[in-house]
């Protein structure tokens, strides 16, 4: 089976994974600060703090942010489950606005239109997560004026985006968002196994998501009321959690960041051979915002389905049982169980719902060969062309 996203771990990687093992620190030692300081290089963000999960980063993110109970948290349907469920770790509410029909990403029409009647009923958002879905940047410009207009929050989910550009600066760089959030799951651009990463220019922020990431506990006198005891002293001062990353991981993440642009180049190599050799099928190919670059951690086609004989899942089911490992990315939050119980509803979001019936993510990861993106035509091919046997 040809996945839809894999990782690469180079000798180097295992090199530099082995020697922590062999040294004092498993946990809690130089090599996070050192992953965490490449971050920062490369987003440009002033801070940057590692931690075990994108879910983790998400949920510390929205702590400093001050949402709380009585709070609305707003993001896209179109994402995976823990872009919403930060919120409800923290006691809030949670909305969706519809993506836009071109980027699958959160709609800044419909989020401007909400805004206006949310403000009417005073039931505003604290937090926006748009989510660079694909790798592909949301239009920040017009999300970062909203939300001078409104006074919400905005932490960008680009757990998806490592390595893209917005308007010629990194992803990360937080110019139209308080904090941004990095996934490094090994189906993601690059990967520490399990681990996610924040990144903010605010040292504020950033000091309250460093004390959530361990416990509340600080060991810096200036953070402590009172007095310190003595060189054992530490003083918990807020309600934190562990979420820290193992130098095991950050290890990983230092070698697999320093290759991150010829990731990035791959990737981008294969989309635009993808986007030649699709050129000739019933599908919609995937759609680019003006000055925008993308980190390409999924290459989602939509079918044509009025051109096509075969319904969306049984061109799904065909590349499946033909050694084509294609996903779905994603399934609307707003359809799940556990959001249908808190009165969501199929209809809800109808531009998500229609994108949902009728996108394929097809395999796509900086080691797949030529040849095996010429098996996936092939095969994508021979099924489009199929006609219904009655
Ligand atoms: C993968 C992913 C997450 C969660 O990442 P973990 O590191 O697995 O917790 C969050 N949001 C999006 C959009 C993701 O793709």
């Amino acid at each position: 089976m040809i996945p839809y996203g894999k990782q690469e771990i180079t000798q180097q990687d295992i090199d530099s994974v082995v020697t922590v093992l062999q040294s004092d620190f498993l946990t809690q030692g130089p090599k996070v600060p050192e992953f965490e300081n490449l971050l920062s290089v490369h987003t440009g963000a002033t801070h940057a703090l590692a931690v075990n999960s994108a879910t983790s980063a998400l949920h510390i993110a929205c702590l400093a942010l001050g949402l709380g109970e009585g709070d609305w948290l707003w993001t896209s349907p179109i994402t995976f489950v823990a872009s919403a469920n930060c919120g409800l770790y923290c006691g809030a509410q949670i909305d969706f606005v519809d993506i836009d029909p071109d980027t699958y990403n959160m709609c800044p029409k419909r989020l401007e239109e909400k805004l206006i009647k949310a403000k009417a009923e005073d039931k505003l958002p604290k937090v926006v997560v748009p989510v660079h879905l694909c790798g592909q940047p949301c239009d920040m410009e017009a999300i970062g004026r909203l939300a001078k207009e409104y006074g919400f929050k905005v932490i960008e989910d680009a757990s998806h985006a490592i390595g893209g550009q917005y308007h010629g600066k990194p992803i990360g760089n937080c110019e139209f968002s308080d904090i941004t959030v990095f996934s490094f799951h090994p189906v993601k651009i690059i990967t520490t196994a399990e681990g996610g990463a924040v990144v903010t220019n605010s040292k504020v922020l950033a000091n309250k998501m460093a004390l959530l990431r361990s416990h509340g506990i600080t060991r810096d006198t200036a953070q402590m009321e009172g007095p310190s005891h003595g060189a054992w002293y530490y003083q918990q001062v807020d309600l934190g959690f562990n979420y820290r990353m193992t130098e095991l991981q950050g290890a990983l993440g230092v070698t697999q960041i320093q290759r991150l642009e010829q990731f990035i180049k791959a990737r981008h190599y294969l989309a635009n051979r993808y986007n030649d050799l699709l050129k000739a099928l019933p599908v919609i190919l995937p759609y680019q915002l003006e000055n925008t670059y993308s980190g390409l951690h999924l290459y989602v086609i939509r079918l044509k389905l009025d051109e096509i004989s075969l319904t969306h899942q049984q061109v799904f089911n065909a590349l499946r049982e033909n050694g084509i490992g294609v996903n779905l990315h994603y399934i609307p939050i707003h359809t799940q169980p556990y959001y249908q119980k808190m009165g969501f509803n199929v209809g809800d979001f109808p531009v998500a719902e229609q994108y949902y019936r009728e996108a394929i993510s097809l395999p796509m990861y900086h080691t797949m060969t030529v040849a095996q993106q010429d098996e996936v035509m092939q095969v994508l091919t021979r099924i489009l062309a199929a006609k219904v046997q009655n």
